[in-house]
């Protein structure tokens, strides 16, 4: 049976072509995209192309542009056996963090890529990538979808989105997921750690939920920080607060009364790692207690990426009869490991 994937271009490095005349990258036109890989054709499945209007930087992308791409797959989830959405490699980790967290009680696989080097160009990485994402993104057993997550499918790896991050600019290995097993892998054949899955609870609905709050803030602490920065920030409800290790910042009286002063406006500290891999323990050091004293929520195993869109979907979220503090340590798409 052929399998029916919506292919979402948003834009980056994989829709680019060099222009050998000037040696500058430009986008190529994306219909176009059957010409330039033709072998798509020899795969099960049928696929039709949603271009964004404007191909975009990745960086340029943002909440509304999460929405547009959420809107395009709830509007179509019926329609579709799976999404595969083309992306510059710079944010695509929190734009994946970011669906994982809008799309609800997903059923189907929605799997992000992109390339480290345009399609056209004679080593391009986008090849593979592209067509063993839509290879993922239209893989079914009995009938049933084999990822029913939001997944990064990146050099023969497939990775949890909400966990990823892009650790270079040079490589084609571009993205780790170091708290949490690889999803899949591909050799000869596509490979699942079938253990590792994500599955929604068999009660929730599909459903997309939109809400991305702007009051978030990230900020990460250093050796000789002046702690006054964080003195007024009148329209931040979330600070996250990126701090060494497993959790220490700087012990001091300033640091605590600036963090109390904070909390008692009504700010949420939460408080991730500047380390790649491992978890915030509070109280395994002095040099942690002042976020048990203000109290602070622990980022636990999350990335930076998906503490943010975490932040900013669960903030000011009317669906959520729970308050914040109570929310955001639970796991709501396998994006955090709980105790
Ligand atoms: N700057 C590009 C982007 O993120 C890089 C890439 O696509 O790899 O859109």
């Amino acid at each position: 049976m052929k399998r029916k994937v919506l292919l979402i271009y948003t834009g980056g490095t994989i829709g680019m072509e060099k222009d050998y005349g000037t040696g500058s990258l430009k986008p190529f036109n994306f219909e176009n995209i059957f010409s330039k890989i033709p072998e798509i054709q020899l795969l099960e499945c049928e696929v039709r192309v949603q271009p964004f209007d404007q191909p975009l930087d990745s960086s340029d992308m943002g909440p509304k542009e999460w929405q547009r791409i959420a809107k395009y797959i709830g509007d179509n989830y019926e329609l579709y056996d799976g999404f595969l959405i083309l992306h510059g490699t710079d944010t695509m980790a929190y734009t994946a963090s970011a669906l994982s967290f809008m799309l609800k009680g997903l059923r189907k696989p929605v799997i992000l890529t992109g390339s480290q080097l345009p399609i056209g160009d004679l080593r391009t990485d986008a090849k593979e990538n592209f067509l063993t994402g839509l290879n993922y993104a239209s893989l079914y057993e009995a009938d049933q979808a084999v990822v029913q997550e939001v997944a990064i499918y990146f050099e023969y790896k497939l990775l949890r989105g909400s966990r990823t991050l892009k650790h270079s600019a040079e490589y084609f290995d571009a993205y780790l997921s170091p708290n949490y097993p690889i999803l899949g892998q591909s050799g000869v054949h596509l490979h699942f750690t079938k253990e590792a899955l994500y599955r929604a609870p068999k009660d929730q609905p599909f459903e997309v939920d939109y809400h991305m709050s702007p009051s978030v803030l990230f900020w990460r602490v250093f050796p000789g920080m002046s702690m006054a920065h964080l003195r007024a920030l009148p329209n931040v409800k979330v600070l996250i607060l990126q701090v060494y290790g497993s959790g220490t910042i700087s012990n001091s009286e300033h640091t605590e009364r600036i963090l109390q002063k904070l909390r008692d406006q009504g700010t949420e500290v939460v408080v991730v790692s500047q380390c790649v891999s491992g978890a915030i323990s509070f109280g395994k050091y002095e040099n942690s207690s002042v976020f048990t004293k203000i109290g602070a929520i622990s980022g636990t195993d999350m990335t930076a990426e998906s503490a943010i869109t975490k932040a900013m979907h669960l903030m000011d979220n009317p669906r959520y009869r729970e308050s914040f503090a109570e929310n955001f340590p639970k796991s709501f798409c396998g994006e955090v490991s709980e105790n």
